[in-house]
């Protein structure tokens, strides 16, 4: 969890995994928008660059602060909530760990979340954040409302409208922190609402043949498919009447975080990086000690899982009519040659969305999520990964590693060019660039 005295304590940056590092000129902390808008009228006038940095919990460099770093911790909590119309307004620099518990003081809850929640809001609307489900979006979708600092130091609102026409909105919508510096965000919200969790073991043959069937039987389906074994962890999460998470399954929770991931998991991993032959052996134990469970609870408590072993992780949609035959193949090339990997391939849905810079672009999709174990090399297999996902068209989620050029982004993101051209209203002298996102979106040459 993100830590101001740590953050202040170290001249450093680092990500999550610890891949990416900086070592910014300044690290500031605002604690009102009047403070934040004069750190960014001092940057502008003195050719500065900043980043704003969220929970650093992206594996990409989008938020790798070069000169000036900026945490909003210290802007965070519920501001407003409108009950009726389901509407909850909050500080951009608010934990996601921190808003199931205010939300659900007013029997409201978030439609929908990843599987964890050290985020801040903004940090995961700006990359586009998500969970799972056929019928359910990102956290970036679920933001109606944003109030922002753009490069000038100026404040702006904007209201999201039709989707089909709203130009600003879709731009916004993950938009990385190239328009400024989001401060208020309001998000869409539904009613209170509890989850059932269920894990089982499938061979990979049978989960397929169910896919459809499970993915519409239940609110969310999620997958992780063991390299180079045919077999797969079927996660459902189904809709229940809202209750707490009784106190036996959090110290289960607890002990399974403890023994089960930072013990027993971990050995494996470390096993695996010692002796990179082992991955397939591996990953074929971890399949096989998966057990059947079932955990409910508020959606807030059920939606995170425990990660107590740190990984580089690399994403793509793809069309999700496009699913059985891709995960097919990848199913059989790993079977043959696992790439070095025995972290399971996340699978996910994901519906629509009309975001400039979504990874959706539109159409539903299927989202596989590739994990490497801290300290191994995660090359070969993101390489392939990269060449695999063109025959697909596969889009990479922003917050996670990947190699294309600004050229392949452009063809994959169409409205790339549209979402450049209002970006420079807003950031006209780059204050809010940097090298990676350079490298991604304006062409220049990689570091
Ligand atoms: C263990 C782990 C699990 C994960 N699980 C999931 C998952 O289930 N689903 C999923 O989709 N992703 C997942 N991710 C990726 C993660 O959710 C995203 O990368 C997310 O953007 C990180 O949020 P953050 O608050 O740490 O932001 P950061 O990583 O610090 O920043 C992300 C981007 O947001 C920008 N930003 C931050 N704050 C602001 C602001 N106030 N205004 C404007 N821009 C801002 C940054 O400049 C940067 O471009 C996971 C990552 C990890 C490490």
């Amino acid at each position: 969890m993100f830590s101001l005295r740590q953050w202040h304590g170290n001249s450093n940056w680092q990500n999550w995994v610890g891949y990416v590092t900086a070592e910014p000129e300044q690290k500031l902390a605002p604690s009102s928008v009047a403070e934040l808008q004069d750190i960014i009228k001092s940057a502008r006038r003195n050719n500065k660059r900043v980043r704003v940095t969220g929970a650093a919990h992206s594996f990409s460099g989008c938020a790798k602060p070069e000169e000036i770093a900026i945490s909003l911790h210290n802007m965070r909590g519920l501001i407003s909530v409108d009950t009726e119309a389901k509407l909850a307004t909050m500080h951009a620099g608010t934990y996601l760990y921190e808003i199931g518990k205010a939300l659900k003081q007013h029997g409201l809850a978030l439609e929908n979340m990843g599987d964890v929640q050290a985020q801040t809001i903004a940090g995961a609307a700006s990359t586009a954040t998500h969970g799972t489900g056929l019928t359910l979006g990102s956290i970036a979708n679920q933001v109606v409302a944003w109030e922002w600092v753009d490069g000038t130091g100026e404040v702006h609102t904007h209201q999201r409208g039709n989707p089909q026409t709203d130009d600003l909105g879709n731009a916004l919508h993950a938009s990385l922190g190239m328009l400024g510096v989001f401060t208020k965000l309001t998000l869409k919200v539904v009613d209170l609402y509890g989850l059932q969790e269920r894990n089982e073991v499938l061979d990979f043959e049978e989960g397929l043949a169910r896919f459809d069937d499970t993915a519409h039987a239940h609110r969310h389906l999620e997958w992780f498919l063991f390299p180079g074994t045919n077999k797969l962890q079927q996660k459902t999460l189904s809709g229940i009447e809202p209750k707490p998470m009784s106190s036996t399954q959090k110290l289960k929770d607890k002990f399974d975080s403890a023994i089960t991931l930072n013990g027993a998991f971990y050995v494996l991993c470390e096993l695996a990086r010692m002796k990179p032959s082992l991955t397939q052996k591996v990953s074929q134990i971890s399949a096989s000690s998966i057990p059947n469970t079932k955990r409910e609870g508020y959606s807030y408590e059920v939606f995170p899982t425990p990660r107590g072993v740190k990984f580089n992780e690399s994403e793509y949609f793809i069309a999700l009519s496009d699913f059985e035959a891709c995960i097919t193949e990848i199913n059989d090339i790993l079977l043959k040659d696992n790439k070095g990997s025995h972290f399971p391939i996340e699978v996910r849905t994901h519906k629509g969305e009309t975001g400039m810079l979504s990874a959706t672009q539109g159409e539903d999709c299927a989202v596989l999520s590739f994990h490497v174990y801290k300290g191994m090399d995660s090359e070969p297999l993101f390489d392939w990964l990269y060449e695999y996902m063109k025959k697909w068209q596969g889009r990479p989620h922003w917050g996670k590693v990947n190699k294309l050029s600004h050229v392949e982004l452009q063809h994959l993101y169409p409205k790339l060019d549209q979402f450049l051209q209002i970006r420079h209203e807003y950031d006209p002298d780059n204050v809010f660039m940097n090298r990676w996102l350079e490298q991604k979106f304006l062409g220049h040459a990689s570091s």
